[in-house]
């Protein structure tokens, strides 16, 4: 599921200027249109990717993004990398080859007969994902089963009963549009449209597959496994192109949209890529220092109180928190030192703490050598 580099897709330099951005994709669409490469999914894969490298290339905002934050970018808002469909490259074509579908004389003009037939395609299927803290630390390989629609292998995906009960439309001889030339004031004029006999498709069946009724798909399992990248967040979307629903007779099956979740983590909260985490220490402690074990993402760790510590300090363990996607920046973990005060007190220890209280070291004395609240705080975001 690892994505290609969208200026390695295109072929371009990552300075490169829209325009031969442009004469790129458009070199790439016509190549692998499905129109041109039937029942070809490598073919159809690569038209998608270069759909997608465009459609977040071509935008300065989008490109931006992605020039930042690499493929996550433009995945956690739904652009570019949320996964496009078939409707949305070919309404990019407008932009591309200056209005309409380009493919309708490009190959219909010559006498073709693939101009105007229909792809069907399969609709997105929404998983959601539950990771842990440690799972979005490293990245993880999660292995989902997903119940959707596959194709019927009784009738291979037609539709169709058997052998005998489809063949070419007559009515657009498999073109699956038809033309009508009607004479105006304005002299004649030539309309195409969806042939009303096969809606499209170019082949007609007398008698439906009686497992899938017609339709070419069934619903199925599919068991999927789904690479997701170290430091993804709540929210975010990926998206795995083909592995949502199929399509049938041929068509393309849509794609796998995956909403992150996280599962809290018992110990340790996440603010970003930086990793928190609540340190209680007892007053003696603090006082004398010491040296105390705690939870990291990856394991356990061993930190030293230096005597004297006020409650409020915040230490830094650096690179211990969580990686950027598409990135080797991380962040760190902090700890808070929070110094517990007993909430009830035993006899004895009342008496032990009435002694102390008024000695000379008991007494506050906030130096300039302590850091105040608001420093502590502007510290943290550094
Ligand atoms: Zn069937
Ligand atoms: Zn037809």
């Amino acid at each position: 599921m690892s994505k290609r580099d969208y200026y390695d897709v295109l072929g371009v330099s990552r300075t490169a200027e829209v325009t031969e951005i442009k004469t790129s994709y458009r070199k790439l669409a016509i190549k692998y249109h499905p129109d041109k490469n039937p029942g070809d999914k490598e073919a159809e894969d690569k038209f998608k990717e270069a759909a997608e490298a465009y459609e977040v290339l071509s935008n300065p905002e989008k490109r931006k993004r992605y020039d930042q934050f690499g493929h996550a970018g433009n995945s956690a808002s739904g652009y570019g990398g949320g996964g496009m469909n078939m409707d949305d490259i070919f309404s990019q074509f407008g932009d591309i080859f200056g209005g309409g579908n380009p493919f309708e004389s490009f190959f219909g003009g010559g006498g073709g007969t693939r101009g105007g037939r229909r792809v069907q395609r399969g609709s997105n299927l929404r998983i959601k994902v539950k990771l842990t803290l440690e799972e979005v630390a490293k990245g993880v390989e999660k292995k989902v089963k997903v119940n959707k629609q596959v194709k019927c292998n009784t009738c291979d995906g037609t539709g169709a009963k058997d052998k005998n009960s489809y063949h070419t439309c007559n009515t657009c001889g498999g073109s699956g549009s038809v033309r009508r030339v009607t004479n105006t004031i304005l002299g004649q004029m030539q309309t195409t449209s969806t042939c009303p006999t096969c809606n499209g498709e170019g082949v007609e069946i007398t008698a439906k597959c009686t497992v899938c009724k017609g339709e070419g798909l069934v619903r199925g399992e599919e068991t999927i496994s789904i690479n997701i990248p170290a430091g993804v967040s709540e929210g975010m979307q990926l998206s795995m192109s083909g592995k949502g629903n199929a399509a049938p007779r041929g068509g393309i099956p849509g794609d796998l949209i995956i909403l992150v979740e996280e599962v809290p983590h018992e110990t340790l909260k996440r603010d970003g890529i930086n990793v928190i985490y609540d340190l209680y220490i007892n007053f003696a402690d603090a006082a004398l220092g010491t040296s105390v074990e705690i939870p990291t993402i990856d394991g356990k760790a061993k930190i030293k109180i230096e005597p004297g510590t006020q409650g409020g300090k915040i230490l830094r363990l650096k690179g211990k928190g969580l990686p950027e996607v598409n990135s080797y920046h991380k962040g760190d973990q902090l700890v808070y030192v929070n110094v517990w005060t007993p909430k009830t007190v035993s006899k004895e220890e009342k008496e032990l703490l009435e002694k102390l209280k008024n000695s000379a070291n008991f007494k506050p004395q906030p130096g300039k050598s302590e850091k105040s609240f608001f420093e502590r705080i502007k510290e943290y975001f550094e």
